[in-house]
């Protein structure tokens, strides 16, 4: 059975008290809700110990994590030090990363490996800019960041990856794709999973759109076959909005 999930980036906002208030929130709220959608916040890595401690129902993620299990490597967060921690999900390849910190498919896809090998599940997201999409590009760039990033995991580890779509230009513009092609892209990457793994795999993989996400457009968003939920940015710093999109299902 395919989870639903919804998933929000904090991305660098809130400070610490400020987060936690916010994540009180959404357990919160999340105990109210009306859809069976899997909820997950991904607060910044200093205040994910002290999160876990106020949430229950709802799923932590860290939003990203280093390429080595440990060592020198300052500044760096381990999937080992995060599981310690109580995370379970970690956001990997967003496009903030790729874009402002130059991180590459072969780099992202040994994040992948190792945070599965200490037991996180990777949110692995792929997305087109605006120039690759109005070149005809779109399917080529996803194939290569999929094909790469997701490169020799076995059908055990594949099981446990959730992809993001999220196109570029639609994260934290306000330009949202529009239904039609969100699930166009959605059904293409389904397909490219059966192909690079299986049939079983492709059905059971959980594809959440992200881009600009709100109360407004997730219903329209969400009704497509293969949009399993969302990665939410901006919207996931109210908890009323974040919980209308949950709600949305
Ligand atoms: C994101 O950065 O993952 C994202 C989807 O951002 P926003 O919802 O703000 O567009």
């Amino acid at each position: 059975m395919r989870k639903k999930i919804v998933a929000g980036n904090w991305k660098m906002n809130t400070l610490l008290k400020d987060g936690m208030e916010l994540a009180k929130a959404v357990e919160k709220l999340e105990k109210e809700k009306t859809s069976d959608a899997l909820v997950i916040i991904a607060p910044p890595f200093t205040h994910l110990s002290r999160v876990k401690e106020l949430i229950e129902n709802v799923k932590l993620s860290a939003q990203d994590c280093a390429y080595e299990a440990s060592g020198a490597f300052t500044g760096e967060v381990s999937p080992g030090m995060l599981v310690s921690t109580g995370v379970e999900y970690v956001i990997i390849g967003h496009s903030e990363r790729r874009i402002f910190y130059n991180e590459g498919n072969e780099l992202l896809n040994k994040k992948v490996k190792l945070a599965l090998s200490e037991g996180l599940k990777p949110i692995f997201c792929c997305g087109e800019v605006l120039e690759q999409r109005e070149a005809g590009k779109l399917f080529d760039v996803i194939r290569e960041q999929l094909e790469v990033g997701l490169k020799d995991l076995s059908t055990v580890e594949i099981n446990e990856v959730v992809i993001a779509y999220e196109p570029v230009w639609a994260i934290g513009t306000g330009v949202v794709a529009t239904p039609d092609q969100a699930q166009e892209m959605h059904k293409f990457i389904r397909d490219l999973v059966v192909e690079l793994f299986d049939e079983q795999v492709a059905e059971n993989m959980t594809l959440l759109y992200g881009g600009s996400c709100k109360p407004s457009n997730a219903s329209e968003l969400f009704a497509n076959p293969d949009v399993d939920g969302g990665l939410i940015g901006g919207a996931s710093l109210k908890a009323e909005d974040f919980l209308a999109i949950v709600n949305a299902y």
